[in-house]
């Protein structure tokens, strides 16, 4: 077990118990039903507030090689992989006006990202780039994104201020006819989508918000020229403005410390309290930087994906709070299995958590100066519940006097008023209220986009989905030839660094379709038997998560208290883990391609020599 000598015994039974009440407050009936799309009559929400001209430009009728769908991290790392491969006849469809994704989008005071910039920010070495920092921020990031575009010389194969309303599959021509809001028609051979789970807006369904006078907007729509300032801060517009924000998540807890440099008031409308881990944020070391040697980030990438995922490793390159995590469980299983693993492993986990859990909550303390508030700001759940966060302003801006938090008892903001809002029975006037509620991420890939995605034969993705998710690998689906995801999570992978995954199907993507092109395969499609055979394994290495899930407080990592009503493995990710994924798609595409996929050929298949 951990040395918990020195720390105070916990009263486990008392803790779980106190869990349970706190997440029964949360429980609703509505789950995932309480919030809505930001379209229609709250179309503005979602609105793009940085191109300052709409695009004018004439349709496309063209023919390509390959559509790629989003120009975030994973078009941007798929064409990338695509131009390294020689293949340099593609075109990249992308909603925002620039590349960035995630980056584009999200620019509001404070933005940084919460893993490590060394191995969140992908092809630094190929693109020459060093972070600043440990932690980037927002704008770095994005500029990073910008500087893949231009290393790559992607701008002129984009797109952008485009919206793809249909993806459907021509077999007569054997290609996929894209179509866009733009009148574009782009038939391709191939098709990679990579939208991203986190680009739907998602709005809380609280009564009376169209009846607000004052200014709203979502956070990853940001309004400077009501704030003023940009995304480092210096928000002078905000003098004697008094705000809300709904949303105490990692958007929310970035952006209070900026909004409470200058605004009069700043009203904190918390319905869960977040795990708030120390960050640590630090300037670049440049001798270190500079001395690594070539292929330095794909060991670190691979060292902190290994020891999140439980595999022992000789040293911690990352050292952050994700690792530390994950080391004390492998410490505590090791012992447990060392001294003959009485007892179920999940008790051992349960241990390393209270623990942890009771360190946030002493660091809320420690930090908050006034108790009340420091006790309503404790969160009392297990660790992985919800993403953990990392601050080291957020706990302290309560001490401020023009920060309040309203804690709503788990209850959410109840209702929005002309000049205000309502939480636990108390109206708050305000000027304006930011909507930090985050994104749909229950949205399968395609849908994020919003396009009708049509295969073979007529059948739509949603009809071949109906009964839950089919796929090989989460990435290639019979009855779509030469059609990828990257960035497929449903019978795919995740690793908590969300690029790594990208990384990793983006490069499976871009090597088949480039062995496609070179052999002259003109439809490559995976078979029922190859899906049917993934589904064996993925129901092999299945964990029920179900009892951990069950004792959750609701949040989207359990289908917001309705976990049930998903399908358990069909749609989960991978049980093996990341690494083996990785392992697995690579040795796929070594031996099995031949076995899993039906294909015809532009030409007859050359003989091999
Ligand atoms: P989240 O979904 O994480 O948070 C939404 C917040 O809104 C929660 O605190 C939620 O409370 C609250 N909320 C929703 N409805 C109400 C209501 N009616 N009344 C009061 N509060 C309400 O959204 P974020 O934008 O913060 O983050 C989205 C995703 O983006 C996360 O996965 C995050 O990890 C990721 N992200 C990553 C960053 C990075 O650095 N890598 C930076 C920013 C975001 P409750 O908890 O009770 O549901």
């Amino acid at each position: 077990m951990t040395d918990s000598a020195s720390k105070p015994a916990i009263d486990t039974e008392a803790l779980r118990k106190k869990y349970l009440e706190e997440r029964d407050k949360r429980l609703r009936r509505d789950g995932e039903q309480q919030y809505f799309e930001a379209s229609g009559e709250f179309a503005e929400f979602a609105a793009d507030p940085y191109v300052d001209e709409p695009l004018q430009r004439e349709a496309i009728d063209e023919e390509t090689d390959v559509a790629v769908i989003g120009g975030g991290f994973g078009g941007l790392l798929t064409a990338a992989a695509l131009r390294d491969k020689g293949v340099g006849d593609f075109r990249i469809i992308e909603q925002g006006g620039d590349f960035g994704g995630t980056w584009y989008w999200n620019r509001y005071p404070g933005i940084r990202c919460d893993i490590e910039s060394y191995i969140y920010m992908p092809l630094l070495e190929e693109v020459g780039t060093m972070p600043t920092e440990r932690y980037a921020r927002g704008s770095e990031i994005f500029a990073h994104c910008q500087k893949i575009g231009r290393h790559y010389d992607l701008y002129d194969r984009a797109l952008f201020q485009t919206k793809v309303t249909r993806i459907a599959w021509d077999d007569k021509a054997v290609r996929w006819i894209v179509e866009t809001d733009r009148g574009d028609r782009i038939r391709a051979r191939f098709v990679s989508v990579a939208q991203g789970p986190l680009s739907k807006v998602k709005l809380p369904g609280i009564p009376g918000i169209r009846k607000f006078t004052g200014t709203m907007f979502h956070s990853s729509r940001w309004n400077y020229d009501y704030t003023g300032g940009d995304s480092h801060g210096g928000l002078t517009k905000l003098a004697g403005e008094r705000i809300a924000v709904i949303g105490t998540g990692a958007s929310g807890i970035q952006i209070i410390p900026r909004l409470a440099d200058h605004a009069e008031h700043v009203y904190v409308f918390q319905r869960t309290p977040s795990v708030i881990n120390v960050r640590d944020n630090r300037p670049t070391d440049i001798e270190w930087f500079a001395s690594q040697p070539y292929g330095w980030q794909r060991e670190r990438m691979q060292n902190f994906l290994s020891i999140i995922s439980g595999l022992p490793q000789d040293k911690d390159m990352v050292g952050d709070s994700w690792t530390d995590f994950w080391k004390r469980v492998g410490k505590a299983m090791h012992a447990h299995h060392e001294s003959g693993g009485e007892g179920p492993p999940e008790a051992v986990m349960q241990q390393v958590d209270f623990e942890k859990m009771e360190e946030i909550r002493r660091r809320v303390e420690e930090v908050i100066e006034d108790p009340a508030t420091a006790e309503a700001a404790k969160p009392w759940y297990n660790y992985l519940c919800k993403r953990p966060l990392y601050s080291d302003e957020f706990l302290h801006v309560f001490n401020r006097d023009n920060v309040t938090l309203v804690d709503t008892g788990g209850q959410g903001v109840s209702e929005i008023t002309e000049s205000g809002l309502v939480a636990a029975g108390e109206e708050y006037p305000v000027d304006c209220i930011i909507f930090a509620t985050g994104f749909d991420v229950g949205a399968a890939a395609y849908k994020v986009g919003g396009y009708e995605l049509v295969g073979k034969g007529g059948l739509t993705l949603d009809e071949k989905w109906k009964d839950g998710v089919r796929s090989l690998h989460g990435t290639q689906i019979c009855g779509f030839p030469n059609f990828h995801i990257v960035g497929g999570v449903n019978q795919g992978t995740t690793a908590f660094n969300f690029t790594h995954t990208l990384a990793m199907q983006a490069e499976h993507a871009c090597d088949i379709i480039a062995q496609c092109l070179e052999d002259g395969v003109a439809a490559m499609e995976v078979t029922e038997e190859a899906e049917r055979r993934w589904n064996a394994q993925m129901e092999a290495k299945h964990h029920d998560m179900s009892h951990f899930h069950e004792e959750c407080t609701p949040g989207f990592l359990n289908n917001e208290g309705n976990f049930k009503d998903k399908p358990t493995f069909i749609g989960a990710t991978y049980g093996g883990g990341p690494v083996e994924y990785e392992q697995i798609i690579r040795e796929w595409r070594a031996q099995h391609i031949e076995r899993d996929t039906v294909r015809s050929y532009d030409k007859a298949k050359p003989v091999a020599a």
